[in-house]
């Protein structure tokens, strides 16, 4: 027989793109077509912001020809679609279908549409692939709906644009609609389609030489000869005839199982401001349900519980069929967090509000209980991670993201994810390597071949639905799923929820391999830098709200005070919404950050006057100074959590000008600035100990160019550090001093603008404080702090959530090579055995710490902090402006001195005058207070999370100011923990009056509930 596979294969795919497809609907009736262009404040008509549907439903439309543009850059269009369906026609089934003028992009990425009824309910979304609108006729055969179609900007071209703010962008018309017609649906048809579509595919994947391979292609050509390309409709049943036989082949009993869970991955905010996702979700939300109510055997994974409190404000009447759709198994709320935030950045405590606050709605609103985080797309998993995952309830882990690995390829697909703390998490990373699978046989085929667990395990998920815009699973998907539920040559695909897939992954992998400490993505390493002014925001909100809760709580057991927490659970789950992970690494269009900063600021001065009113009424009417010290650990003779007559500051700083420039002195230090304003000594008194390298000068600002291959805003690439400039240039440098403080400040410029770099050293607290203000207008740039530490080590340790990370500092393999940028919380300390040198800082995120030859000798190591960048997309302006960053440079620093100068570098010691404050509690021993609140169950209790931050055993107790009637440890909602909770009761060894005894393991998170 002679056969040539490229004449097959061609044929099949135009009979199929040219004739068969677009013969499964025929048209019955063009629709009336009128417009609405709501006219901006601007004044250019069709950008204005949206409208409530009532609005859109009473306006005045005219008549719109087809073909004719619509849509400026971020503004909203109202279509009115009519028509009268013939009588003869008003039989079988109709469908309308509207084409927008899609560009060839992705869904979600470019203009969608969102169908209203006459009644002002939610019919469907539209978007390019997925352009139908099912037809409602009424009594007279009239179909009438309202498009609300949102010109959305294509902005995914990775190249600059002043499209990312409808302020910078243009008016230009993007869009022309050209199509609304009801049309009949051929069924047969359609079937057709996805028959040769599931089997034309598998044929591509299969083995060359394969029989399976061949014998498709004979099938598929067989049914091309059974068709009439001048009546498909009429000969689609004889076509399906001949592939019968070959779809009803049953699947290998070694074949590949993927559960198929649908999903829309839908970006909080990324290349849309909030308000756009706002509506995305309601178009996807209706879409699934349209799907549901079709009887399609959909199962749909929801996660991000913010998503679903803006559906509930928004569109009640969805939210209320989504409920149902919940209770009937359809869709499946996941993750248990507010919004999928990123993984790296989000301080301790946001961490667990990430997980309590989402997880507390999704129970409220749906009655569910998610038993597995869901964080298919952020930027890197911080090691804090496995264990506040299990508190929070999870059993499992999901992301995909590691995949993006630039160069190491990470070993498993399916293994136990352990954490700083020694919990373990199963986790999976789909094999299908995207979280927007179309179940096509060649996705299908690469998570079957490319999973690194088969042999021993057999089972992986394939999250399917148009994503990162939304959009979602559609019924061409669920027809190719129907075809490859037990199709030879094919995994077996079964659509069902994480937890089928999870629950059978587990038992199929007893003991699955073990991957200790972060999951660090090879890429996106500038996130942990990128739109510093959102890092900043984001850090100090976290710290407000540690205070607010503090004071308010304490306020509340000894004044009798309310406790505003609902007030403070709004301004949490807005810090929450700013960690979203295309949020705060800095990755979104300038609009998003003009909306987020504005949002921090109103959430900053809410907090700052919980503060201040509860510490007021805390101090009362007494006329001494008192200092409040919100922070774990007492400062200057006040207690922690309490609130004291600080002690007076220690001994006097001294400066003095020198031949070779000027010297910083006080008890501790001596620090000798060169006439450059670089640190040429920092002598450590008590130790005797020289910090600087010999040859080697710190405070350096390094200037390189950063121009990454792609993904501007997100990638550093390695190659940035083959040039560097050494900002060594000092327009003058100045001496200052008071009572309690000497600082020298060094004047710079830099690429024309102005830089002060402030070093001081003062009485009342330890170490180098070092300030850099810069102004920043370029492009292109990555400019660093860099500090020398005469340390001779191969790791360092980074504060994480809850606890520290210790990575190596030595590039031995590429794993460790191609971690070149990586991120700490409010510290990072590098020891040898005696001695250390700690970092802790205001609010910078990126650092790299690399190894160099020692005059004299061994190696030391260069402290890095990443300040600023200059990337071009999508934000074209990122970070131009004034910008302020703090530091303090600890020599001679334990791990225990970091830790307090983290918190210490972050927690303002706030005055009021009045009497002294006793703690709510006070914790002795080796262990943190991170929050102290009340439960938000509203009992009164008081509810006090602390953990071990050392990395070590340790014994700890909390002694409560008030009457005890009882303590029990619970999970991270405030439950107790036992048989209702994956975790067991592990730290609390007894109660005795008001004290609660306590054994900890290293970096143990213990969550208290203090019965009053
Ligand atoms: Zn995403």
């Amino acid at each position: 027989m002679h056969r040539h596979e490229p004449i097959d294969v061609e044929r099949v795919r135009r009979h199929l793109a040219e004739r068969i497809a677009p013969a499964a609907t025929t048209v019955v009736l063009p629709l009336e077509v009128e417009v609405w262009e709501p006219v901006a404040a601007s004044g250019v008509v069709g950008q204005a912001e949206p409208v409530p549907v009532a609005e859109a439903l009473a306006a005045t439309y005219q008549p719109f020809d087809l073909g004719a543009s619509w849509g400026p850059p971020w503004g909203t269009t109202w279509f009115h679609l009519t028509g009268t369906v013939p009588e003869a026609e008003r039989t079988g089934d109709l469908e309308a279908v509207v084409e927008l003028g899609w560009s060839d992009g992705w869904p979600g990425f470019q203009c969608e549409g969102t169908v209203y009824r006459r009644d002002g309910s939610i019919v469907k979304g539209i978007h390019p692939r997925n352009t139908w609108i099912p037809v409602e006729l009424d009594g007279d055969g009239r179909f009438e709906v309202y498009l609300e179609a949102a010109s959305n900007p294509v902005l995914n071209s990775f190249s600059a644009t002043e499209r990312g703010d409808v302020l910078t962008s243009d008016a230009e018309r993007q869009y022309k609609l050209w199509r609304a017609d009801v049309v009949r649906v051929h069924h047969e048809v359609r079937e057709l389609v996805a028959d040769v579509t599931a089997l034309e595919g598998l044929a591509e994947v299969l083995p060359a030489d394969s029989h399976r391979r061949a014998e498709l292609r004979v099938a598929l050509d067989r049914a091309m000869d059974a068709l009439d390309l001048q009546d498909v409709p009429g000969t689609a049943a004889a076509a399906r005839e001949r592939l019968r036989e070959v779809l009803a082949r049953p699947a290998e009993g070694s074949a590949h199982r993927a559960v198929a869970t649908g999903h829309a991955h839908i970006d909080s905010a990324w290349l849309w401001p909030v308000r756009e996702t706002r509506r995305k979700v309601a178009r996807t939300i209706a879409n699934v349900l349209r799907l549901v109510d079709d009887g399609e055997p959909v199962v749909f994974a929801f996660p991000a519980a913010q998503h679903s409190a803006w559906l509930e404000e928004d569109h009640p009447d969805l939210f209320a069929r989504l409920q149902a759709a919940v209770a009937s198994g359809h869709v499946v709320p996941v993750g248990g967090m507010w919004v999928e935030s990123d993984a790296n950045l989000p301080g301790g405590e946001a961490m667990v509000r990430q997980l309590v606050e989402g997880a507390a709605y999704f129970e409220r609103a749906y009655g569910h209980r998610c038993e597995e985080v869901w964080l298919p797309d952020s930027f890197g998993y911080s090691a804090g991670l496995p264990q506040l995952a299990r508190l929070a309830g999870a059993r499992w882990f999901l992301t995909q993201k590691i995949s993006w690995n630039q160069v190491d390829d990470f070993p498993h697909h399916s293994f136990h994810w352990e954490g700083i703390d020694g919990t373990r998490i199963f986790t999976h990373f789909p094999p299908v390597d995207t979280y927007n699978s179309d179940l096509s046989a060649r996705e299908l085929h690469h998570a079957a071949t490319n999973f690194r667990d088969k042999g021993v395990a057999g089972t992986s998920l394939v999250p399917f639905g148009y994503g990162d815009g939304g959009g979602g699973p559609t019924r061409e998907m669920l027809a190719q799923a129907r075809r490859t539920a037990d199709l030879e040559g094919s995994p077996r695909v079964t659509v069902a929820p994480p937890r089928d897939y999870f629950e059978a992954a587990e038992a199929e992998y007893a003991e699955p391999p073990v991957w200790v400490g972060e999951l660090y993505l090879e890429m996106h390493r500038a996130t942990y830098t990128t739109q510093a002014r959102i890092k900043r925001a984001n850090r100090e909100s976290e710290h407000l709200l540690r205070e607010a809760e503090l004071w308010a709580a304490t306020a509340a057991v000894r004044a009798g005070h309310p406790y505003p927490a609902e007030e403070l659970q709004q301004l949490w789950r807005t810090v929450l919404l700013g960690q979203f992970h295309d949020i705060l690494p800095g990755s979104s269009i300038s609009w998003v950050y003009r909306d987020m900063l504005a949002e921090h600021a109103r959430v900053q001065e809410r907090l700052r006057a919980i503060v201040a009113e509860s510490q007021q009424l805390l101090a009362g009417d007494g006329d001494q100074p008192i200092t409040f010290n919100a922070g774990p650990l007492a400062r200057r003779g006040v207690p922690a959590l309490g609130g004291a007559v600080a002690e007076q500051a220690g001994a006097a700083v001294q400066v003095a000008e020198t031949g070779d420039g000027v010297v910083l002195e006080h008890d501790a230090l001596r620090v000798v600035v060169d006439r450059d304003g670089l640190v040429t000594s920092i002598w450590d008194k008590e130790a005797g100990r020289e910090v600087v390298p010999p040859g080697q000068r710190g405070n350096l600002l390094q200037l390189h160019q950063d121009f990454p291959n792609q993904y501007d805003a997100w990638d550093v690439d390695p190659f940035y550090r083959n040039s560097v400039v050494d900002i060594t240039a000092a327009d003058r440098v100045e001496t200052s001093s008071d009572a309690t403080s000497a600082t020298v400040a060094v004047h710079r410029t830099l690429e024309g603008k102005p830089v002060v770099q402030t070093l001081t050293l003062r009485a009342d607290a330890p170490g180098l404080h070092v300030g850099v203000e810069v102004e920043w207008a370029a492009r292109d740039r990555f400019l660093k702090l860099a500090f020398p530490v005469d340390v001779h080590t191969d790791h360092a340790r980074f504060e994480v959530q809850m606890g520290h990370l210790t990575r190596p500092t030595h590039t031995n393999t590429s794993w460790d090579f191609y971690r070149f940028e990586v991120w700490a919380h409010r510290w990072l300390h590098v020891a040898e055995p005696g001695y250390g040198v700690a970092l802790a800082n205001e609010a910078t995120y990126g650092y790299d710490l690399t190894r160099h030859p020692r005059e004299g000798g061994g190696t030391f190591h260069l402290v890095r902090a990443s300040l600023l960048r200059g990337p071009g997309y999508p934000d074209p302006r990122t970070d131009h402006g004034s910008h302020r960053f703090g530091f303090v440079l600890l020599p001679g620093a334990g791990v225990e001195d970091a830790v307090a100068a983290g918190y210490a570098t972050n927690l303002p010691l706030r005055q009021v005058t009045g009497a002294p404050v006793d703690p709510l509690v006070t914790l002795d021993g080796g262990a943190l207070v991170e929050a102290v609140k009340l439960a938000h169950d509203g009992s009164g209790d008081v509810v006090v999370r602390l953990y071990e931050p050392y990395g070590r055993r340790s014994t700890a107790q909390l002694t409560a100011s008030f009457d005890l009637a009882g303590a029990v440890e619970t999970d991270l909602h405030e439950r107790p923990l036992g048989e209702d909770t994956v975790v067991a009761p592990s730290a609390v060894t007894g109660v005795e009056g008001s004290t609660v005894g306590l054994r900890l393991r290293p970096f143990q998170v213990v969550t208290l509930r203090l019965a009053r």
